[in-house]
């Protein structure tokens, strides 16, 4: 049925091709229209400065084409070959849309591909984005405009090589002309760009700032003059993707500047928990400013036979407890109960508990409230909330990871109830790539490694595979290690790892808390 719809959309009427602005860095700096877009996309050309994390909108069958363009790189595909593609999958009927970084249309070459689209009868739409000159601006606390400072900005290339005779850009009138000036793709020519200024009456000591990477974990600014910035850009190493300002609303850098005090800014924090569950607390550490490395050390996987879970389901009303440790058992769980034509309502007959405020989220989250939550987010605590409850002659289920802390078990066994664990999943150990692993330890200057369970920290050890501990230490020299509780602390000191971080309660919050903890003591305050 699909493929004839298609096929006559074919034959009627092409597609339409949505010209994207992603914004300057930060994913969710794309517009709200520009995201409902993606959603419904079919094919996605992106970019090398949109960010790849917005591809996670994009519909799991559609045909994903990275188009390149880094400046001084060999382009993917030439400018030719992306307006045919564009028009050719449009034709075909499809929804295209072309994400560009910051806003199409400026300095993005966002023109000549709708004119193209123009030409071949393509329907189409533009759709803004933010600009990275503002968001560098912003994000480095400069507004680039100001009552008191300027009443112009303009945006400039700074491409074109300015030593050319014909130059397209009027420099004298630039120099003296405008306020701010914003120059894109600068950073090659800066010495140039900055002598030209000068010699058409740029007073040299107007302040100058250089972002990289601007509203990314891996902004990078540096402030000089006219006179010295291509200095100061050259000795910190800056590299392009960057953007230069020039004016002196950059002197209000000092007293705006907020991004770049965000407790955890320039902090780069490597996450080992699997990636399904690593979200919450990437989304946390990057809202104080940290830069999470995903490096997952567990993927989970559904168990080699589903017999005894469809067993137990179906005499489900026999349990007086159905007990719940972990987010992951509640989703492979579910995920059985209704690939057997089973709901929620099924779950009426036994009582349910969990064993923290995260899993009875989960669980509320599939129509099902936690009738018991331990005070303390442990098996220990979990096994002495239920004994408080009598197990004597109850019988109690457990769907959980095929290998896990046999605590629970045993304790409600201890106290007179009879346990039945299921295997709902398994919790496999990824390729090593152990090479990989040790050159972003190496070369990325990871401040912080995060350990959330005791498998997290025996895998990465595996996948890291030091030949002793003297090399285990130089591998991770420098890096603090921060635990989740005291299982996991003592997993990882019996390895011969040394904790830094580690939160009273046994939560990701308390978890993230202790981490910005750690690095606002280690900071000299102001006071
Ligand atoms: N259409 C884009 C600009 C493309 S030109 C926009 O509106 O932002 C590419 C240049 O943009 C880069 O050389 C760099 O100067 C600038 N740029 C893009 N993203 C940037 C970022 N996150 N940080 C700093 N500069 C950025």
């Amino acid at each position: 049925m699909a493929t004839e719809r298609k096929k006559s959309a074919r034959s009627f009427a092409p597609g339409k091709v949505y010209l994207i602005g992603a914004g300057p860095g930060d994913p969710s700096l794309i517009t709200v229209k520009g995201r409902a877009l993606l959603e419904k996309a079919e094919v996605v050309v992106y970019d090398y400065l949109a960010s790849k994390k917005l591809l996670a909108y994009v519909p799991k069958d559609a045909e994903l084409i990275y188009a390149g363009k880094m400046g001084g790189v060999k382009h993917t595909h030439t400018q030719a070959e992306i307006n045919r593609m564009l028009v050719e999958h449009a034709m075909a009927g499809k929804t295209v849309v072309r994400l560009k970084g910051g806003d199409p249309f400026i300095f993005g070459r966002g023109g000549e591909e709708i004119e193209e689209l123009v030409e071949a009868g393509v329907p189409f739409e533009v759709v803004p984005g933010v600009t990275s000159a503002t968001a560098a601006a912003t994000y480095a606390g400069v507004p680039i405009t100001h009552r008191q400072y300027t009443s112009s900005v303009a945006f400039v290339t700074g491409h074109e090589d300015p030593t050319k005779a014909d130059s397209n850009i009027a420099w004298d009138k630039l120099a003296t002309g405008i306020g701010t000036l914003v120059f894109y793709m600068g950073i090659k020519n800066l010495p140039h760009i900055t002598q030209r200024l000068m010699e058409h009456g740029r007073d040299p000591q107007t302040p100058v700032l250089v972002v990289r990477w601007a509203s990314t974990p891996e902004q990078r600014s540096v402030v000089g003059t006219l006179a010295d910035i291509a200095e100061v850009v050259r000795e910190a190493n800056i590299k392009p993707p960057a953007l230069v300002v020039v004016g002196e609303v950059v002197s209000l850098r000092e007293k705006i500047n907020w991004f770049e005090k965000k407790p955890l800014f320039g902090r780069r924090i490597l996450i080992t928990r699997t990636r399904e569950q690593a979200s919450d607390l990437v989304a946390r550490l990057e809202d104080l400013g940290a830069d999470c490395l995903e490096w997952p050390t567990i993927s989970l996987a559904p168990p080699d036979s589903w017999a005894e879970l469809d067993r137990e389901l179906d005499r489900l009303g026999s349990y007086h407890w159905l007990v719940f440790t972990s987010i992951n058992a509640i989703r492979f769980f579910f995920a059985r109960l209704f690939e057997k034509g089973m709901d929620a309502r099924d779950l009426k007959g036994p009582r349910i508990a969990t064993v923290g405020a995260t899993t009875a989220e989960e669980l509320r989250a599939h129509g099902v409230k936690a009738d018991l939550l331990p005070e303390e987010f442990t098996g220990e605590g979990l096994a002495a909330s239920l004994i408080a409850h009598g197990m004597a002659g109850k019988s109690i289920l457990i769907p959980r990871a095929l290998k896990a802390r046999e605590v629970l078990p045993e304790e409600l066994e201890a106290a007179g109830a009879a346990v039945q664990v299921v295997p709902v999943y398994r919790n496999v150990r990824p390729e090593a790539k152990t090479d990989e692993l040790r050159r972003e330890l190496a070369e990325r200057q990871v401040d912080v490694i995060t350990f959330t369970s005791s498998s997290t920290v025996t895998n990465f050890l595996h996948m890291l595979n030091a030949a002793d501990q003297e090399e285990l230490h130089r591998l991770l020299a420098g890096v603090r290690v921060a635990v989740i509780g005291p299982i996991t602390a003592r997993t990882a000191e019996k390895a011969g790892l040394s904790i830094n971080i580690q939160p009273e309660t046994f939560t990701i919050p308390d978890l993230v808390e202790s981490i910005r903890a750690f690095f606002a003591a280690g900071t000299p305050s102001a006071a």
